[in-house]
């Protein structure tokens, strides 16, 4: 009996070439020819003011955290129900990290909850994009606005993902936060194995990036015959990936358009064979002012017994789905500091959201072979 995997990473067949160049090229350090063209395509196809390729979307939010100069104490506002980086970037500052709960209808931070969490030492607040759909990010900058704060958008798996805001202008996700972090990591719709980006949209910040990107080094300036030695200006750590890292995802970013066009058909076949017969259920929820770009496909059971044994059937069918993000304000970690109120929507998710196979090579036949066994039990 054939096996369906979770997730198969796609080849685009370019990728090993361009390496090859790379390293031909003589300079495989960061910030080489194949970075540059990294940087160049992201700023002109979605509009970011600066991108700065890291290691990691890790990486990515580490270096936010520097950037806004968190301190010891400061408040920082994430949803519960994402992965551990988003709070551990702001941890490794010494933030306390305030938790705010899911929509019903998403399992994306409820805008509405955010405004009683904010007291005098908030700082930042950090919209999770989750499965590529946008928060309502009118809400979030309306109220980032009104207290003064900064918005982080974690835009790990928003890749090609848009937000309509009350203006009717459709706008890249990544592009309407102070900062933002994306992911290249094997699970995202484009990768690198490893490998992130940090997009900068508020100019203030942009000299300053490089140089904690570079160890506290002014070497970018440097590289670009700004400066004639470079040196120690600033704390910083090494965020920059080697440019054989770049080289992979060149390869990748060169062919979204038909990865993305393939993500979408297999999302859009998921939801029409699942529409009419999801009682066992609830499947996405895409609000007006979002779009989709098949990130992941997601359902929610009415209690964790239902998706145990949901989980326990497909495998026995060779079929491998999963459900990741344990609330993180119950983490081992994290739970005994906790201060806040139950969370009760990210509890929810967090014992019901099931993740469907989800990957380019998925074909229509695993797709429908996935809908026959959950519908088979
Ligand atoms: C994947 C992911 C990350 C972490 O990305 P890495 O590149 O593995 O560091 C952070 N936040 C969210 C929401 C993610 O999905």
């Amino acid at each position: 009996m054939s096996h369906i995997p979770f997730n198969k990473p796609y080849l685009t067949g370019k990728e090993v070439d361009y390496i090859y160049e790379a390293v031909k090229s003589g300079k495989i350090s960061g910030d080489g020819m194949f970075t540059k063209k990294c940087h160049e395509f992201f700023e002109k196809k979605y509009g970011f003011k600066k991108c700065l390729l890291t290691s990691s979307c890790t990486d990515a939010l580490e270096m936010a955290a520097i950037l806004l100069n968190i301190q010891e104490g400061d408040e920082v506002i994430i949803p519960s129900y994402t992965f551990v980086s988003t709070a551990t970037a702001f941890v490794l500052r010494g933030a306390k990290i305030v938790f705010c709960d899911s929509r019903k209808d998403h399992p994306g931070m409820d805008e509405d909850k955010i405004e009683a969490l904010i007291t005098d030492r908030t700082k930042v607040i950090v919209p999770v994009h989750y499965a590529g759909v946008s928060c309502d990010m009118d809400k979030i900058m309306d109220i980032a606005t009104k207290y003064n704060l900064f918005v982080v958008e974690d835009a790990a798996q928003a890749v090609e993902s848009y937000y309509t805001g009350k203006d009717g202008v459709k706008k890249a996700l990544g592009s309407i936060g102070h900062l933002a972090a994306f992911s290249f990591h094997e699970t995202k719709n484009i990768m690198s194995g490893e490998g992130g980006m940090l997009v900068i949209n508020d100019t203030r910040f942009m000299e300053r990036a490089e140089v904690i990107r570079e160890k506290g080094t002014n070497r970018s300036k440097f590289f670009r015959g700004e400066v004639d030695k470079y040196g120690w200006c600033d704390i910083g750590s090494s965020f920059l990936p080697s440019d054989m890292i770049a080289a992979f995802l060149y390869a990748q970013m060169e062919n979204i358009d038909s990865i993305q066009k393939k993500r979408i058909a297999l999302w859009n076949k998921y939801m029409e064979l699942l529409t009419p017969v999801h009682d066992k259920f609830s499947l996405p929820v895409i609000p007006a002012y979002a779009t989709n770009n098949a990130h992941m496909f997601y359902i929610v059971f009415h209690n964790l017994e239902d998706r145990t044994k949901m989980i326990t059937h497909l495998k026995e069918n060779g079929v491998n789905a999963v459900y990741h993000y344990l609330s993180l304000h119950k983490s081992p970690f994290y739970g005994p500091k906790y201060q806040g109120g139950e969370l009760p929507e990210t509890d929810r998710y967090t014992d019901c959201l099931l993740r469907l196979p989800m990957f380019y090579e998925l074909t229509d036949e695993d797709v429908n072979k996935v809908v026959d066994t959950l519908m088979s039990l």
